[in-house]
């Protein structure tokens, strides 16, 4: 990952924590002036009074936004700045950004622009605690009615019920549209975090293709666990404009999965001189009319053996088994969290490995306390999941747990060649 890009993404994280803080005294101070209001003015009786503390409330959500909307414009202009900066460190071409160009790249990537984030969020807040505080009048009233409150006593309940609402956090939660509950912190920093690595994507994507006019870019193998669904897509080179149809182009990818909220990949230039042959190999694997996941999980072991072929002049064979090996060792890794995978697979026969990763797909490992059954390799579509003790891992014990033998017949997948 570049420094600037990583230096972006700790600013991220600090205005995320800014604005956590914000929205947290913010909530803080609405509660408190509810619960204040509420014991001074005669909500019990007043539906008047009521209505003016919901304005209250409406009016303090509406200055939180303002605050949110700010801080998350200047991460958005940050990002630009950012972006065009780590765009100069990859190419070493001097990259110019223009306030207007800086303006088009946040409204492509923040859609609606972050004004609208932060107004969505404090709505969502603002509707959940007056929503919260009218059904609590309402429960307040039917009790009334049922039990035979005096009106004193019904001022009690009410006020009861109001501090009840004011003080449950779930309250002041922020819904999105689809009517998630989010963690204010989790979703910020998720939003900050993925819009400024969209922003530089789309700024690193638009001055490669300004200043060096190649149109092909790679995505970035940075291998992190939390990034399945862009497993498929490292390595892999994308055409910035679509005027290359060989490759898949920026926005599909984009489409595709790659680039999701909290995504650590980013894209990195391709020299066309000296990626002269990644750039040939990749072009034999035009992209399929429907990019799924295991359509690209497909071609991208199609193209990594090949490039074992070519880099490490191996043969079909060998090449297979090489790229099975890592990607046993990465599934290993991932789902074990052990250091031990490179060295328990380079123990294992090739047939061993072989029968491991049927029609090249490694199971996916999971800790054996995580199973009923415990220790077992249920074998579902695509490798299916490998249980096994962590702390017993082993060659001989995954031989053993896994069931696979020497010799073991396995159906191999076609492969197609580009040049032996
Ligand atoms: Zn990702």
């Amino acid at each position: 990952m570049p420094p600037e890009l990583r230096k972006l993404l700790a600013t991220a994280d600090a205005l995320a924590a800014k604005a956590k803080g914000a929205v947290l005294s913010a909530t803080r101070d609405i509660r408190k002036e509810i619960l204040f209001l509420a014991g001074e003015l005669n909500v019990a009786g007043s539906a008047e009074a009521r209505e003016s503390i919901f304005a209250q409330v409406t009016k303090r959500f509406a200055k939180l936004g303002k605050r949110l909307s700010a801080l998350f414009t200047y991460m958005d202009e940050t990002a630009v700045r950012r972006g065009g900066r780590a765009a100069s460190e990859s190419t070493g071409l001097e990259v110019k950004i223009s306030p207007a160009h800086a303006k088009a790249v946040i409204a492509a990537v923040t859609k609606g622009g972050s004004a609208r984030l932060a107004a969505t969020m404090t709505r969502s807040m603002n509707d959940n605690i007056v929503s919260a505080l009218r059904n609590a009048t309402v429960s307040a009233f039917r009790e009334q009615a049922v039990d035979g409150l005096t009106n004193d006593e019904m001022a009690k309940v009410l006020l009861q019920k109001w501090q009840a609402a004011a003080k449950d956090p779930a309250n002041v939660q922020f819904v999105d549209r689809s009517g998630r509950v989010w963690d204010t912190e989790t979703y910020i920093n998720m939003n900050v975090r993925t819009n400024a690595m969209n922003v530089y994507n789309d700024v690193l994507v638009e001055s490669i293709g300004k200043a060096t006019g190649s149109d092909l870019v790679m995505v970035s193998s940075d291998g992190d666990a939390d990034c399945r669904l862009c497993f498929p897509w490292e390595g892999r080179i994308l055409s910035i404009t679509g005027k290359t149809r060989e490759f898949p182009t920026y926005e599909e990818a984009k489409a595709a999965g790659l680039f999701h909220p909290n995504c650590v990949h980013t894209l990195e230039p391709v020299d066309e001189e000296l990626d002269a042959d990644e750039v040939e190999l990749q072009r034999n694997f035009p992209p399929p009319a429907d990019m799924t996941p295991s359509a690209m999980d497909e071609q991208r072991y199609e193209i990594d053996i090949n490039r074992k072929m070519m880099n490490e002049g191996l043969s079909l064979k060998e090449a297979k088994v090489a790229v099975d090996r890592d990607n046993l060792a990465n599934a290993m890794r991932e789902g074990l969290a052990s250091g031990k995978a490179d060295e328990v697979v380079a123990k294992l026969t090739d047939e061993q490995v072989n029968a491991l990763c049927p029609n090249g797909n490694p199971p996916r490992f999971a800790p054996a306390k995580d199973n009923a059954g415990g220790e077992e390799w249920n074998r579902g579509s695509n490798g299916g999941v490998l249980y096994i003790d962590r702390k017993e891992l082993t060659a001989e014990r995954l031989v053993k747990v896994s069931g696979v033998e020497e010799g073991k017949p396995v159906r191999k997948p076609d492969i197609k060649v580009v040049r032996s």
